[in-house]
């Protein structure tokens, strides 16, 4: 499972990543656990390979800076901040590019992506060779701490991935800072490897938020970035659907009558449920339409997350 970078294994682990596989892979700050951000299903295997209990977005990386960019609405501070520190371990939030390729999953559905080029020479070869955006959370399941060696990977994920490229102990050994830069005011959601300081000297003051060291916290509704929720209300656990009622099935028989249909998996497996999610969500959240209807998906495996995310998108919201 565990292979030491060279030449040879990063070939294998580029042609694994174009296949769909997941490969862990050392960055300068902790180990990845990286999947095809422009595959669904790729992005999916990812969230049920660390046993995550809700879809957070990810972030993607690229080899190089214009790459990164160019998947992102990125302003003057954008590219500048990007020029000064990548690459290396600060990840930037931006407004999805209307031709963004990445899966809707990586953004947990949101419109915006965090993206990041590491200084690590095999993260840096790795992702050149399988030539596309690779996504890539911390290489453990869910609740661990962030893996900074190879074999860390191995005891945390076991066969949940198929390669672990060994480049040694992660140089620095803490997450990238994650700084979002979607809106007029920076913000900092996430302490790590590049100090808010040196940012704020290029940017100014940079706010931060008093739940950013506390990922697991929940943020306040009114934090709308936090997660997507459509337009329309949801209604989950629907036995049956109205006319002017959109449905989201999984599996086979399905209730008759909606004005649309999608369905997330016909043969009901929860894989392709979750890589269908977010766009399926997307295109029935029409306009005079009263609801989505969602018939009862099995809490079990990655049905967790999907429920939790349908659920939040149920809640009654403020405003
Ligand atoms: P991890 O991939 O486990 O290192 O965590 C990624 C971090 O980046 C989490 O704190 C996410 O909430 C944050 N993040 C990634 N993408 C976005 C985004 N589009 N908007 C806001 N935060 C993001
Ligand atoms: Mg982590």
């Amino acid at each position: 499972l565990i292979r030491l970078a060279s030449p040879e294994s990063i070939a294998k682990a580029a042609g694994l990543i174009r296949q769909g596989e997941l490969v862990a892979f050392p960055t300068e700050t902790v180990y990845g656990l990286g999947g095809d951000a422009t595959n669904d299903r790729a992005v999916a295997r990812i969230f049920a390979a660390k046993g995550r209990p809700s879809f957070n977005p990810l972030i993607v990386h690229l080899a190089d800076r214009e790459a990164a960019l160019a998947l992102g609405r990125a302003d003057s501070r954008t590219h500048e901040i990007a020029a000064r520190f990548w690459p290396g371990p600060v990840s930037l939030v931006m407004t999805r590019a209307a031709a963004c390729s990445v899966s809707l999953l990586a953004s947990a559905g949101l419109d915006t992506i965090a993206l990041r080029v590491p200084a690590n020479p095999v993260a840096q070869a790795l992702l050149r060779q399988a030539g596309r955006p690779i996504a890539a959370p911390s290489a453990n399941r869910s609740g661990e701490l962030s893996p900074t060696r190879a074999d860390h990977v191995a005891s945390s994920l076991g066969d949940g991935v198929a390669l672990i490229l060994d480049g040694g102990p992660c140089a620095i050994g803490l997450e990238s800072t994650v700084l979002d830069l979607s809106g007029a005011q920076p913000i900092l959601l996430r302490p790590g490897g590049v100090s808010r300081e040196s940012l704020e000297a290029v940017l100014g003051p940079i706010a931060v938020p008093e739940w950013s060291d506390h990922p697991e916290r929940p943020r306040s509704p009114g934090q709308l970035r936090s997660h997507y929720a459509p337009r329309l209300p949801v209604r989950m656990a629907a036995e049956n659907v109205g006319a002017d009622e959109a449905l989201l099935g999984f599996g086979r028989d399905l209730p008759a009558g909606a004005a649309a249909a999608l369905n997330l998996s016909r043969k009901g497996d929860l894989l392709e449920a979750a890589a269908n999610l977010f766009a399926m969500l997307r295109e029935l959240d029409r306009p005079g339409l009263r609801a989505i209807a969602v018939v009862p998906i099995p809490e079990r495996g990655l049905g967790v997350a999907i429920n939790d995310r349908l659920r939040r998108a149920a809640a009654p919201r403020g405003n």
